[in-house]
């Protein structure tokens, strides 16, 4: 089912759903259903699973060389997203991305998305490879996200990159791309980043998630903006707790957010890691809780393998 279905089929109540990343190459299956089975008791109305591109390794080869190899250390999207659909009856959402693809593999993926059944994609540019400082598309590949909607909205009117495909298969996907609350990193400007978000809208983007924050204040002003600027599709804001010390400086560094003074302050004073989790999981329950109140269709985890904690922050915030 599409995620707007989803949000329908709810009138009103709101829903918990979940973010969960493929497993190192070499581990097995188990430890994806691991961990969402203890999930499982909120009834997620679908499982996004994140794609992971290629990584540049150098190695020590012969002759004292340095041979550079190219490994994806994260594979198995796709196959995850069929097993969640097939063991769980649970909508899974693949993550497809514009870096590594050209528009030929774009298309390919896509066709077998839609012969596994998969309803909806999360359309994104990602990020430049480690030990390049920017983006770079593949020659014949999709620049922005924007460029990727497009293609995805193409195929679901059934238009291929072969012209001579005529009369062929529409897909039928809902499209959901990125929004950030606090603006991307790359972006001069929240607005100018806003008018690139309504472009994705606009090329026919169903629904946004959002990057992960910490004030929802900053979420709701985001709401606003986007409303004022005619972005009328469901925003769904997307909460990841802090577990840790190291976090207060990765968070903001890897994803361009700002931490709440409150909250540091509470973390700088615990004792332990254990006092820091438990500052993190009622931050997070507290946000989550003030969402509800705003009757947000759905809020979204970037649950990555813990689901013990945020079992217990939707536990926390739903008492
Ligand atoms: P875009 O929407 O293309 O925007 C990228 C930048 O370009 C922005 O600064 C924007 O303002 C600017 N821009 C957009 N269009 C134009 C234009 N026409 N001209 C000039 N500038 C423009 N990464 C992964 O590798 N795998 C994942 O699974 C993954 N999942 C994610 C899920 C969510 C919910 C979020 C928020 C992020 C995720 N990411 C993932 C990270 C994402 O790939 C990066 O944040 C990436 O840098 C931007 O992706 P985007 O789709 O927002 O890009």
């Amino acid at each position: 089912m599409k995620v707007t279905e989803h949000i329908q089929k709810a009138k009103g109540k709101t829903q918990f759903s979940f973010e969960i990343l493929p497993p190192l190459k070499g581990q097995n299956i188990q430890a994806i259903f691991d961990s969402i089975e203890p999930l499982l008791e909120f009834e997620p109305p679908f499982i996004d699973v994140t794609y992971h591109r290629e990584e540049y390794e150098y190695k020590a080869a012969s002759n004292d060389l340095w041979e550079k190899r190219v490994v994806r250390k994260r594979p198995g999207t796709v196959g995850i997203c069929s097993a969640i659909q097939s063991k769980f009856k649970i909508d899974a959402i693949p993550h497809i991305l514009c870096g590594g693809f050209s528009k030929e593999d774009t298309e390919n993926f896509l066709i077998d998305l839609d012969f596994l059944g998969i309803d909806n994609v999360v359309a994104l540019r990602g990020d430049a490879v480690k030990n390049e400082t920017y983006f770079k598309a593949e020659s014949k590949g999709n620049k922005y996200a924007s460029e990727l909607v497009t293609q995805i909205s193409d195929l679901n009117r059934g238009k291929y990159l072969d012209p001579e495909l005529e009369n062929s298969n529409q897909t039928n996907f809902c499209i959901g791309v990125a929004g950030y609350p606090e603006k991307h990193m790359e972006a001069p400007n929240l607005d100018t980043d806003l008018k690139y978000l309504k472009q994705k809208i606009d090329q026919g983007a169903s629904y946004i998630i959002t990057q992960l924050f910490f004030d929802n204040a900053k979420f709701f002003e985001f709401v606003e903006k986007c409303r004022a600027i005619g972005i009328t599709v469901p925003i769904i804001p997307g909460l990841k707790p802090l577990v840790s010390l190291n976090q207060l400086s990765i968070i903001p560094q890897r994803f361009n957010v700002d931490l709440p003074d409150a909250l540091v302050n509470e973390v700088l004073k615990a004792k332990n890691n254990q006092e820091i989790k438990e500052i993190g999981m009622a931050w997070c329950a507290e946000q989550t809780k003030e969402l509800i109140q705003a009757d947000m269709p759905i809020v979204h985890y970037y649950s990555m393998g813990k689901a013990d904690t945020i079992k217990k922050i939707i536990t926390q915030a739903t008492l």
